[in-house]
């Protein structure tokens, strides 16, 4: 990896689901020596422990009563670092369908985002040279962050890459219920009163529709270089 070590920077990636923003916060934060922080994963926790439970998505306050039960943690040791629920590991299970259905909701209650945000910040503290990606790590989490980005690309190429990734990843699925569920959750994530998804003032916005990741990330690592100057890359 490049060099790890360093002043603090913070690059914050935002974005509808289907962008590729895991894929390239991963590979961007690789390339720039940084370390790799998928928020969504956290969501997407919180639903397994909604399911679990049999919590409505609705009800914030027992879900965050029970999110206070259990420790959320990734291993920093993996690449990408995994996600656990105490020491269970759910790298997998968050991407589930029936966790995909409920995430948004979840993601909606006040509660659920207030401990997140706040987990996501102390995160932020001992691991000070961070890409993150989200919906609102930009806009409300990290409004000072070194450089922010939004990622977009239309409806129909988002639906693909995630049919594509549920292929790579062997599930069963239906390919009309993936484009159903984006359009659900961006609905959702843009409407909802608390953090919506928005295009913050000072991100630089991205179309990836007609690129592939590496063409994404090559173009990122310049936009960061330029911002950046000072930034040492490792050949
Ligand atoms: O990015 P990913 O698809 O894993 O996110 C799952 C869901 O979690 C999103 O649809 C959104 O509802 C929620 N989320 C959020 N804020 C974040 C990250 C994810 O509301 N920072």
């Amino acid at each position: 990896m490049a060099n790890a070590s360093g002043k603090p920077i913070i690059i914050t990636i935002d974005g509808p689901a289907g962008t590729g923003k895991s894929s390239v916060a991963h590979r961007l934060a690789e390339r720039l020596g940084l370390e790799f922080l998928d928020t969504g994963a956290m969501y997407r926790s919180a639903a397994i422990i909604a399911l679990d439970e049999e919590i409505p998505p609705t009800d914030g306050e027992s879900l965050a009563k029970a999110l206070g039960k259990v420790t959320l943690r990734f291993d920093w040791e993996t690449d990408p670092p995994r996600m656990y629920i105490d020491d269970r590991c759910v790298s997998r299970r968050i991407r589930d369908l029936d966790v995909n259905e409920i995430v948004s909701q979840i993601a909606a209650q006040a509660s659920v985002r207030e401990m997140l945000v706040t987990q996501q910040r102390a995160i932020a503290r001992r691991h000070p040279r961070l890409v993150t990606e989200g919906r609102d790590q930009g806009s409300v989490v990290f409004p000072d962050a070194t450089v922010q980005f939004y990622l977009d690309a239309s409806v129909e190429v988002r639906a693909q890459r995630r049919i594509d990734q549920l292929k790579r990843a062997g599930k069963v699925f239906d390919e009309q219920l993936v484009k159903l569920d984006i359009e659900a959750r961006d609905h959702h994530d843009s409407n909802r009163d608390l953090a919506p998804l928005i295009k913050p003032d000072s991100a630089i916005v991205v179309d990836t529709s007609d690129q592939g990741l590496m063409e994404v990330v090559d173009e990122l690592t310049r936009l960061v270089q330029q911002q950046v100057p000072d930034l040492v890359l490792d050949a």
